[in-house]
Order: C-alpha cells, then structure tokens, then sequence
C-alpha cells in the first residue's frame, strides 16, 4: 500500500525530490519551504518566459496575430522556431546567462572569493565563448572590452541603455537575500560589465528589490504599492497609462513587464500578455515569467510548459536556487571565516 501523496505528479516535483533535501548544497535550505517554491518559481518562471518569447522576438503584435490566427490570433505554447529556429523548450541568452551569473556567485563563495567581480566577467566570457545560441551586441561589446583591456566597467554610454544586464540579474537577488546593500553592490557591479547606464543601473536595482519582495511574500496589496512607488519615484519607467512598446531599450522592457505584472494576476496570462506584445518577447517574457512566478511559487506554474523545458535546464535552476540561497542565509560559521 503507497501512501497517499499530497502533491499532484508533475516533473517539476520529480526535479525538486531528485534534488536531494539531505545533500549538501540544500543543507540551510528547506525545499519545502515557501521561501525556496517562490524563489523556484521565479527562476523557472524566467526560463518558461524566455523559452515562450523567444518563439516571436522581433515580431509586431500585428504579425504574432496574423502568424497565430489558427489558435486565435494568441502565441501561448513553448514550440520553438522563431528567429534563432530554436528547439521546443530551449532557452536563450536570458536564462543562459543568468546561470553563468549564479555559477560565478556560486565559484566565488567556494573560493572564498565571495561577489568578486572578475570571477563574474571570467564566467561571461567562458558563457560567449561557448557559443551561446544569441548574444546581445551590448553584452558581446563589454566582454570584449573586459578581454582586450581587463576594465571591469566601460564609461558610461548612451548605447548601453538595453536590458541585458537587467536581464539576468535574478541570481543575485537570490544570493544576497536579507542584505541589500551587497545585493546593490553586486548589481551593479555585474551589470555595468557590459552596461554603464543610469536607467540600466536603475532598473536593475528597482526591479530586482521589487522581486525581493515578493520573494519575501508581501501580500498583493503591498506588492503593488511597493511597484507604483517605485514607478513614481522613477518617472521615466512610469507604466500607467501603458505605453505600449516592448523593444530592449530597457524602459520599453521595464513597462511592459510592470504593465503585465499589475494587469494579469495569473502567471500564464501575464507572460503571454507580454510575450504576445512582441519586439524583445524573450526578455519581457522572462521578467515578467520571473515576477509572476515568485508571485504564484514553483507548484502553481502551468504544468504544460514545465514539461517543454529542457531538462538540462530544469536541473541547473533548481539546483542554483537551492545554492544561491544557501548563500543568503546569514551569519553561518562557514560564510564568516576571514579568507
Ligand atoms: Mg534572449
């Protein structure tokens, strides 16, 4: 006789049991904890986003519609295609990125050469030259500085106004929970590797404090007076009355993600919201598929999409998760051992 199980079977849960709440990388971190499904959800949310939008990156709303009129006129299964002709489930620089990011934080700590910045740019060059399936020109033009000269910042740049660093920002959220001035810091640092810009460096500290929160569990009320405040506070990122564009200059993509976010309160139709606005689908979609599911937590993501993830990339974000935490639980002996 089997007991009975509490939990409907989905691989996501498959995932999360093979991941081992004996072993050593979860030893400070309860798997079962909501603080450990809203920060899988938020991870996992990013790649079903990004695997979801980079289906019509580059595409009008017009198009998407006219592309998608058998199933009415709306893109919301993970099929692939798309520009990069990608495989159903495969993901792009947004969550490839982000995992180069989490192994840096992660390698850092084990050195203990916690939040080095050269580690991180270090990883991103090791994530280019592995010939990722896409690579921002923002983002290929700082890892060639860092390569040519070693600077681990350019001047500040009118072109660096992009999303790319706001793009993959989540594992430092991750790893510093509880402290905010290292979470600015190392924001900051790993986004102005390849973007110096004062929108990019206030999106990527605005938007990553915002996800905090919700990772914390503020109830829906808090969570969208925290969101208004930080829009009014920062006029040029003001998302109501929408103003429509979801391109990569990094207020178009900041709008369109707080717009999805507020408007939709299910996770699968904020994403689809967002990635069906097309331009840069793939990056909206994975910002608002990383709010949306630290809103909703890893067992309340669509089971449909979960299953048309790569399972290379399932792993490697559960297994982040539990290792960035583990790094924001304070005070521990092993985190306070001098170098
Ligand atoms: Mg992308």
């Amino acid at each position: 006789m089997t007991e009975p199980t509490r939990r409907p079977a989905t691989p996501l849960h498959t995932v999360v049991d093979r991941a081992d709440p004996s072993g050593a990388r979860f030893d400070r971190v309860d798997p079962s904890s909501a603080l450990f499904d809203r920060a899988l959800g938020a991870y996992l949310g990013l790649a079903l986003g990004d695997a979801l939008g980079a289906t019509v990156e580059f595409m009008t709303p017009r198009e998407i519609a006219h592309d998608f009129a058998a199933r009415g006129g709306v893109h919301r299964e993970i099929v692939g295609g798309g520009w990069l002709k990608l495989a159903p489930g495969q993901v792009t620089d947004d969550t490839t990125m982000s995992l180069a990011l989490g192994d840096a934080l992660l390698s850092g700590h084990a050195q203990r050469r916690p939040f080095d910045t050269g580690l991180i740019a270090d990883a991103f060059v090791a994530w280019w030259r592995g010939k990722p399936v896409d690579c921002g020109n923002t983002c290929r033009r700082g890892i060639v500085r860092y390569l040519r000269d070693g600077s681990l910042q350019g001047p500040m740049a009118d072109g660096d106004g992009g999303n790319g660093a706001l793009m993959r920002n989540l594992p430092t959220a991750l790893a510093t929970l509880g402290d905010d001035e290292a979470f600015e810091r190392v924001s900051l640092a790993q986004a102005r590797i390849t973007h110096h810009h004062p929108l990019s460096d206030a999106a990527v500290i605005g938007i990553g404090h915002l996800l905090r929160a919700q990772l914390n569990g503020v109830d829906a009320d808090t969570m969208a007076q925290h969101t208004r405040a930080w829009a009014a506070a920062n006029p040029a990122f003001r998302f109501e009355p929408y103003p429509g564009r979801a391109s990569a200059y990094v207020v178009d993509t900041v709008q369109t993600v707080l717009h999805s976010f507020t408007q939709h309160k299910r996770f699968e139709d904020a994403v689809v919201f967002a990635v069906n606005r097309g331009e840069d689908a793939d990056t909206t979609g994975a910002l608002v598929g990383m709010l949306a599911g630290a809103r909703c937590g890893a067992r309340a993501l669509p089971p449909r999409w979960l299953v048309r993830l790569q399972p290379q990339t399932l792993r490697a974000v559960t297994d982040q998760v539990g290792a960035l935490l583990a790094l924001s639980t304070p005070l521990t002996p092993a985190s306070t051992a001098p170098p």
